[in-house]
C-alpha cells in the first residue's frame, strides 16, 4: 500500500464524531475539545505517515485512534490545579500548597461562599461594615493585640507596614536579619519597594543594643526585627531581643516592628518541637506591629496577618496598598475559622491539619506505616518488590524551623528490577499524583503527610506504577 492509500484510511472528523467510543464523551466534554482532540490525533497519524512510519505502525495507530482521542479529550478537560498526595514528609510544602485546610473549615467556607455574606456589611447597624472586623475580636482574644488586619500574604504585610510607617524614612535592621525567604522575598528589596531606606546595623553574627541606638536619627521611621525563620546563625553570635529594643524605640518615639514569618500561636515545645517564638511573645515583649503568614505554622489559608497597636493598624487600613492587597471572602472565612480553633489551645493541635501532622506521636506513624504495608501486601506486592518500614526524619518545611528533624516512619520500596526514577515518575503522574522521595535508589513514602483517607489511593498508585501502567485508569 502506498502513502496515498494510507492517508485515505484516516477517518473524517464527522465519521469520528459518530464513533461510539467518542460519542461517550458527549455531555461530559465540551464539543470543541472533542473536535480539537480528533484534529490533533488524526494530524499525528498524518505526520507519522509523512515521516515514513511503516504500515503496521500506522495501522496500529488507526486501531487505537478512538482510544487516543478519548484520552486526549479527557486530559484536556481535566483541571490543571488538582489535589496530590504529599508523601514527602515535608509538612509545610510550599510547592504543594503549604497548609491543608480541615474538612470542617471547608464546610464553613462553602456555606459562606455559595451565596451572599456580610463581608462588608454591619448586620447590627444595617450599613456598610469592614471586612477586617470579622477577624479582629478573635485575633485580639487569642493574641491580646489591640487590633488586627489581614492581607494576601506575609510579603504584602511587610511591604504595607514599611510603606505606611517608614516611607521616605530609614528603617534600622540588624545585618544578621537581612534574610531572603525564597521566591525573591529579600528584606532589602522589600524595603526598597516600600519607599523606606534600609539602615543596616551590626554584623552578620553580632548586633548589640548600642548599634541600634547609634543609628537613630531624625530620619528613623522604624526599628525592625526579622525572625530568621529559615536559617540559623550559630557559634559566636548575639542578637538584641525585642524586649531590649522596646525602650530604645519608646524613648525615641519610633515604632518597633517585627516580621515573625511563621506565626506560631502555641508552645510547640510541649510536643517535642523546638520552641519557636510565638506572636504573643512578640507582642508581650513590646513590639508595636507584628506580621506573620496564615499558611505556615498557623495552619490556615494563604494570608498575611498584621497585629498590634490600633493607631498603627488604622493608618495601614488607609494606605492605598491595602486595597491592592485585600483578601477575599474565602480567605477571611477560612482564617476566622482557623483562629477560632485556637480559642481552645489544646484541641487546636489535633484539629488543625498542619499542627496535627507536626505533632504525631511516633507510635501513630508506626501504626499508619503498618496499615499501608498491609494494604500493599493486600495488593499482592509482597515478594515482587522490597517492602520495609524504616525510621527516618520529616521536615517542617515552609522555611520554618529549618534545623528541626522530626522522627518519622516511612514505607520504603526497593525495586528488584526496573528504574526507580521511572517508578517515582509513574507515581507522580498517577491520576491522583503521589509525590514521593527517592533516596539511595529507593522510594520513601513518609506516613506523616499521608492522610488516613489517602491510604487506598497510595497503595493502588504503587501497584499501578509497579505494573508500569502510567496511564490514568479511573
Ligand atoms: C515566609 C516568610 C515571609 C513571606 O511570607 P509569605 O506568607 O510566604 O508571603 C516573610 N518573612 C518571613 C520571616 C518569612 O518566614
Amino acid at each position: 500500500m502506498n502513502e496515498i492509500n494510507l492517508f485515505k484510511m484516516i477517518p473524517k472528523v464527522d465519521e469520528l464524531l459518530e464513533d461510539e467510543l467518542i460519542k461517550s464523551l458527549d455531555g461530559k466534554v465540551p464539543r470543541k475539545t472533542i473536535v480539537d482532540s480528533i484534529r490533533l490525533a488524526t494530524e499525528n497519524i498524518r505526520a507519522a505517515i509523512k515521516d515514513g512510519k511503516n504500515h503496521d505502525e500506522v495501522r496500529a495507530m488507526l486501531r487505537e485512534l478512538g482510544d487516543t482521542i478519548v484520552k486526549m479529550a479527557e486530559k484536556k478537560n481535566s483541571f490543571q490545579l488538582r489535589p496530590v498526595i504529599n508523601a514527602t514528609g515535608v509538612v509545610i510544602h510550599t510547592n504543594l500548597g503549604r497548609s491543608p485546610v480541615s474538612p470542617e473549615i471547608l464546610d464553613h467556607l462553602k456555606e459562606v461562599a455559595k451565596g451572599y455574606s456580610n463581608l462588608e456589611y454591619d448586620l447590627e447597624k444595617g450599613s456598610r461594615g469592614s471586612r477586617y472586623s470579622h477577624l479582629e475580636d478573635v485575633v485580639a482574644e487569642i493574641t491580646g493585640a489591640e487590633s488586627a488586619m489581614v492581607v494576601n500574604n506575609n510579603a504584602a504585610a511587610v511591604l504595607l507596614v514599611l510603606s505606611t510607617l517608614a516611607r521616605g524614612k530609614e528603617v534600622i535592621v540588624s545585618r544578621g536579619e537581612l534574610i531572603e525567604i525564597g521566591g525573591a522575598f529579600r528584606v532589602p528589596d522589600v524595603m526598597a519597594q516600600s519607599g523606606a531606606r534600609l539602615m543596616e546595623v551590626g554584623t552578620t553574627n553580632k548586633t548589640h543594643k548600642r548599634d541600634y541606638e547609634a543609628a537613630i536619627s531624625d530620619e528613623t521611621g522604624a526599628i525592625m526585627k526579622v525572625h530568621t525563620s529559615n536559617y540559623r546563625i550559630m557559634g559566636f553570635t548575639s542578637a538584641v531581643e525585642a524586649s531590649d529594643l522596646k525602650n530604645v524605640s519608646e524613648r525615641n518615639n519610633i515604632p518597633l516592628i517585627e516580621d515573625l514569618g511563621s506565626g506560631v500561636l502555641i508552645d510547640l515545645s510541649k510536643y517535642g518541637i523546638t520552641y519557636e517564638p510565638t506572636v504573643m511573645d512578640s507582642l508581650k515583649s513590646g513590639v508595636d506591629v507584628v506580621t506573620f503568614s496564615g499558611d505556615k505554622l498557623l495552619g490556615g489559608p494563604q494570608a498575611g496577618i498584621i497585629v498590634g497597636k490600633k493607631e498603627y493598624i488604622d493608618m495601614m487600613k488607609k494606605n492605598p496598598l491595602t486595597r491592592a492587597f485585600r483578601v477575599d471572602k474565602f480567605t477571611i472565612s477560612a482564617l476566622e475559622a482557623t483562629f477560632r480553633y485556637y480559642l481552645d489551645m489544646d484541641s487546636s493541635v489535633s484539629r488543625i491539619p498542619t499542627l496535627r501532622m507536626l505533632t504525631y506521636p511516633l507510635e501513630v506513624l508506626e501504626e499508619k506505616a503498618q496499615r499501608l504495608m498491609e494494604k500493599l501486601e493486600g495488593e499482592g506486592l509482597l515478594g515482587r518488590v522490597g517492602l520495609t518500614i524504616q525510621d527516618d526524619f520529616s521536615e517542617v518545611g515552609g522555611g520554618s524551623l529549618p534545623m528541626e528533624k522530626l522522627p518519622t516512619k516511612c514505607v520504603v520500596i526497593e525495586l528488584e528490577e526496573g528504574s526507580t526514577a521511572r517508578f517515582e515518575e509513574l507515581l507522580r503522574t498517577n491520576c491522583i499524583p503521589v509525590i514521593a522521595r527517592i533516596y539511595k535508589d529507593r522510594v520513601y513514602l513518609d506516613l506523616r503527610t499521608i492522610d488516613d483517607t489517602e491510604m487506598d489511593i497510595v497503595s493502588k498508585a504503587v501497584l499501578r506504577a509497579i505494573d508500569g501502567l502510567g496511564e490514568c485508569k479511573k
